[in-house]
């Protein structure tokens, strides 16, 4: 699909994965369904405006809602970035938002060296229900895209533009669905677009790179009061490549009975890359800052400073996808490389 408008270079892919934004009421609940977005985009009268970018849409087959994305699915929209990377000045991604931040962390370490603005967006209520968010969410995306400001994997969501791996989705029913409570937006999106142009990545050179992901192994283990660290312990062989520890506050786990570290020193011992976040959305993990985390510390763990959970599971599937050795991964774990932490 193709808008007729000859005058205007700037040219947007849309890759429409599936979520809420073009889904459809059917008896079993909203559903994404094959070209109905392409109809409902016709409705819309600005997006054919002359003085509005040229666009494309490229639909994706399945279309998903977004909790049944994986690793493939994320490999097939870095493909075809990379595959149209010359023919667009900017790249929309519409989609669900529940894995949304998921996706952008991922894109942001599989497309190195992006030169120009891949924007992931979607909506709370579908764009053919009254009061649906999705028309502003998919006009300013566009719009920003074909400016080519922020050249960066970010997401647009109700006026804000957020670092994609740095983003969390904050609300199941709010239309000011996400936030990146550690690090400021990219942009605002009032009368006119406001840049926050220190906070943006540098524009990179040196061409696209695509990392495709492979599907390592890996996990996720949110730590609680009275946690029976004892019932996690057959997953902790060396078939685990990495886990990420949401802890309490700066890194602290509960310590004594029911005692985490003969697991983590299990882990480590069998190879398993362990990565230490923080429950708290915004703040960052300094291991050693308390005893209670200074044992993870010498039992190996690695801190995940103040990135968001999302960003810490996409960095674990990059690294390991790039075949290296643990040691590089610990590492770079603690390494900001696509904007996810503060150095
Ligand atoms: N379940 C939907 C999805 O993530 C929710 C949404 O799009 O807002 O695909």
């Amino acid at each position: 699909m193709q808008k007729n408008n000859p005058h205007n270079e700037k040219r947007v892919l849309i890759i429409h994965t599936g979520g809420t934004i073009g889904m459809k009421k059917t008896e079993k609940g909203y559903t994404p369904v094959k070209g109905y977005l392409a109809e409902e985009l016709k409705t819309i009268p600005d997006l054919n405006r002359a003085d509005f970018p040229s666009w494309d849409l490229y639909e994706m087959s399945p279309l998903l809602d977004s909790s049944n994305m994986s690793v493939s699915e994320w490999n097939e929209i870095g493909r075809v970035i990379y595959e149209k990377y010359d023919s667009y000045c900017g790249f929309v991604i519409l989609h669900g938002t529940d894995t949304m931040a998921y996706t952008a962390s991922a894109l942001s370490f599989m497309l190195e060296g992006l030169a120009k603005p891949v924007i992931l967006t979607g909506s709370q209520i579908p764009l053919s229900e009254l009061r649906s968010d999705g028309r502003d969410n998919l006009i300013s995306s566009i719009l920003i895209a074909s400016e080519g400001v922020a050249c960066e994997v970010s997401l647009y969501f109700s006026a804000r533009l957020l670092r994609g791996n740095r983003s969390m989705k904050m609300s199941a029913d709010g239309l000011v669905a996400f936030d990146s409570p550690s690090y400021p937006h990219l942009a605002e999106a009032g009368i006119t677009v406001k840049y926050n142009l220190p906070a943006l990545l540098e524009k990179r050179e040196g061409g696209l790179k695509y990392h495709p992901f492979a599907k390592v192994p890996i996990g996720v283990l949110k730590v609680f009061p009275g946690i029976q660290f004892g019932l996690f312990e057959d997953i902790m062989t060396e078939k685990l490549s990495g886990i990420v520890l949401e802890t309490f506050g700066a890194g602290n786990i509960p310590m004594g009975e029911g005692d985490l570290l003969p697991i983590i020193k299990k882990a480590f011992a069998s190879g398993t890359v362990i990565t230490v976040c923080s429950q708290c959305p915004s703040g960052t993990v300094s291991l050693g800052a308390y005893e209670t985390s200074s044992q993870l510390k010498r039992a190996g763990a690695v801190s995940g400073r103040d990135m968001t959970t999302e960003a810490a599971v996409a960095k674990l599937y990059h690294l390991f996808s790039l075949g290296l050795d643990k040691e590089t991964i610990k590492r770079m774990m603690e390494e900001d490389i696509a904007g996810e932490l503060t150095k």
